[in-house]
This record gives structure tokens, sequence and C-alpha cells, in this order.
């Protein structure tokens, strides 16, 4: 999925748990069974080389960006605040939530982007691909993760 959809989960988990210990086992799972609903995301296409690089990494851009728009927004406690002077101490957990849930995708990264891939990576991304279900039509595949942020938004 998006790193929006898989951040904003992650965010959520990392929130409602606080405990990290808790939290990082969920959120990875959250990560892989996302990516078995069928989907969209920027690396669609890269596989089979029907998505350049380039244009995998100029889609990939926003999709960061807005996920820590979009955190930062479901989320407000988490943006450190100036009032009268003192700095409030900002909640921690949406944004390392939103890191751990965006580790699968981290370490396909140099896979994906740079053509190589470390021997010890290459079972850990065998296993992520083995979950992944993406679609190629845009539309089909985001109104899933449309409705994922919806109900995210919603139990907030
Ligand atoms: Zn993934």
């Amino acid at each position: 999925m998006l790193s929006i959809s898989h951040a904003v989960t992650g965010a959520a988990i990392a929130y409602h748990l606080g405990d990290p210990l808790l939290a990082t086992p969920l959120i990875l799972s959250s990560h892989y069974l996302l990516d078995a609903i069928p989907h969209w995301d920027v690396g669609t296409g890269l596989g089979n080389g029907s998505k350049s690089i380039k244009l995998a990494v100029l889609h990939e851009i926003p999709d960061l960006l807005l996920a820590i728009i979009l955190i930062f927004l479901f989320f407000p406690s988490s943006l450190p605040v100036i009032a009268s002077s003192s700095l409030t101490i900002p909640n921690s957990a949406p944004l390392w939530g939103a890191f751990i849930a965006l580790i699968p995708d981290f370490l396909e990264g140099p896979r994906n982007f740079l053509r190589w891939e470390p021997k010890w990576l290459k079972p850990i991304n065998r296993f992520h691909h083995s979950f992944h279900n993406s679609i190629p039509r845009m539309l089909d595949g985001l109104s899933p993760q449309l409705l994922l942020l919806t109900l995210l938004w919603i139990s907030r």
C-alpha cells in the first residue's frame, strides 16, 4: 500500500497502545496484512518494467510528505507546539509508529530503486513480496486505502 496508508495505520496503533513492545509486532503485522489487500501503490509496475524507477521516485516523494502531514493532522498531539514561551512535549508515539510501519518498504528500497539487494535482505523481501497484492488499476487500488484512512480518522 501507499506509505500514507502504512504510516497512518502504524501511527494509530502506536497512539492507542503507547507501549513500543506491544505495538511493534502489531504494526509490522499490519504492514503485511494491508499489503495483502488488492491495492495500487507507487511501486506498482516496477517489477514488470511498466513503470520507470524515476517515475516511482517522483511518486514516492509526495507519498512520504503527505504521510507526515497526515500523521500531524490525525494526531495533533504529536506536533511540538510553543505556547506562552514554553514548549509542550509532543506525543512521539504516532511518529515512531509510522516509522516502524514503513520498515518493510524501506528494506525493499535498495532493490527497487538501486537494483541492489544484500543477501541478508533477500528472505525478508521475499516474505514481504509473498503478501503483496498490487493491481494496476489506480482508482480501484486506491479505494480500499481511502476507506482505511476514513476508518482510522473516525477511530482516532
Ligand atoms: Zn509493503
